[in-house]
């Protein structure tokens, strides 16, 4: 008997995506066995952090590379760097943030649950246009001497209110202000960190526990040697304000061998295999009768990654929430997302093996 069933807890099918409330993503066998044998040593704890973030630095193709319990861990970490750098007066005061550039800024657009990340660190944040729209202008006049950062929400990039991210770099430029961007789930593609740093974001916090299928409760922090040097400092095991979340040295070394996994992954299969299975999934529920099925991309935001295929399906009978509900209730329970007022259905998380049982429930929950 597993640990799940011992509880009281039945395995889920996950149509949803690399949501944290579904458990995130899977780890590959690869990864477990590496965890399973750095779990048999000690290990000076903060010099496998430190080279852990090298060699991930290196794989991925970025200057250096910080080590996180997770990309809300990032954020904090960002924005305890953006204010203290390494200095260690700073670095033991935070949250108290007197006498430092403690404001940071955000496009209205953009503010999401998250953000309460960056507060964490005892940043505040200050919003910049209105949630209908934002000029470059309104960034420029934003800016002053208590500006620590800037916070840009990658999936929100291209919704209205939002600016395009090398205009925003480009503002900030002048005042060498920090831009943060929080990629959490952008990924795949592989390409967007680049694209991210290139653009002029000077950190780029992403999730390990999503697309990368590293531990859940693991994250990046990456960018410039020296930012990533004021993150650390900032950052488990050192005293700080990331001294809480904490990265064991399982979650490292799980980290390590899943993004090894990851750069290596050939992508196009990947988004052949997503497509085949939504292709799959529209055939078998378009002839049902009382649904309305079409192949989609996500337009709002909230719903990552934006590359990805999705099916969404509208019922006759019930809303998209009373749709989503029934299908948690199936045997075996399925998760999908709901976007307006139709369920989404995303192959992210989904096995060939799973997609009839999908389907079924699909089927089923609708009559
Ligand atoms: C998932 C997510 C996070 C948090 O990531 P964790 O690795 O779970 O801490 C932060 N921001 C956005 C936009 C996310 O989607």
């Amino acid at each position: 008997m597993g640990a799940y069933e011992t509880l009281g807890l039945q395995p889920v099918i996950n149509a949803w995506g690399t949501v944290t409330a579904m458990g995130g993503s899977l780890m590959a066998p690869e990864v477990l066995e590496a965890m399973s044998e750095a779990s048999r040593s000690f290990v000076d704890l903060r010099a496998l952090h430190r080279r852990a973030g090298e060699a991930i630095a290196r794989m991925l193709g970025v200057p250096a590379a910080c080590v996180t319990s997770g990309a809300s861990a990032g954020l904090t970490v960002a924005a305890a760097a953006c204010m203290g750098r390494n200095d260690s007066t700073i670095v033991a005061q935070l949250p108290d943030t007197t006498g430092l550039r403690n404001v940071g800024l955000i496009l209205s657009r953009h503010r999401n649950r998250y953000d309460q990340a960056v507060r964490l660190s005892g940043m505040t944040l200050s919003d910049v246009g209105t949630t209908a729209s934002a000029t470059i202008e309104d960034v420029a006049s934003a800016i002053s001497d208590r500006t620590g950062m800037f916070l840009y929400l990658a999936e929100s990039e291209f919704v209205p209110g939002s600016l395009p991210l090398g205009q925003i770099a480009a503002a900030l430029a002048p005042d060498g202000i920090p831009l943060v961007v929080d990629a959490a789930a952008e990924l795949p593609p592989h390409s967007n960190i680049a694209a991210y740093l290139e653009q002029g974001a000077d950190l780029v916090v992403v999730s390990g526990g999503k697309e990368i299928r590293g531990p859940q409760s693991s994250g990046l922090i990456l960018g410039s040697e020296r930012l990533i040097g004021y993150c650390e400092a900032h950052c488990f095991p050192n005293h700080s304000i990331g001294r809480g979340m904490k990265t064991d040295k399982e979650t490292i070394v799980g980290l390590f061998t899943a993004v090894e996994l990851f750069v290596r992954r050939d992508e196009q299969a990947a988004f052949d295999a997503w497509e085949t299975i939504v292709a799959e999934v529209v055939c078998a529920l378009c002839p049902v009768d009382g649904l309305q099925v079409r192949r989609g991309f996500p337009t709002g935001p909230g719903v990552q990654p934006v590359a990805i295929p999705r099916v969404y399906v509208t019922s006759v009978r019930y809303s998209a929430e009373e749709l989503r509900d029934r299908l948690l209730d199936s045997d075996p329970p399925v998760a999908v997302g709901v976007e307006n007022d139709e369920i989404a259905i995303n192959p992210q998380c989904l096995s060939p093996a799973q997609v009839p049982v999908v389907i079924r429930a699909v089927i089923e929950a609708n009559a």
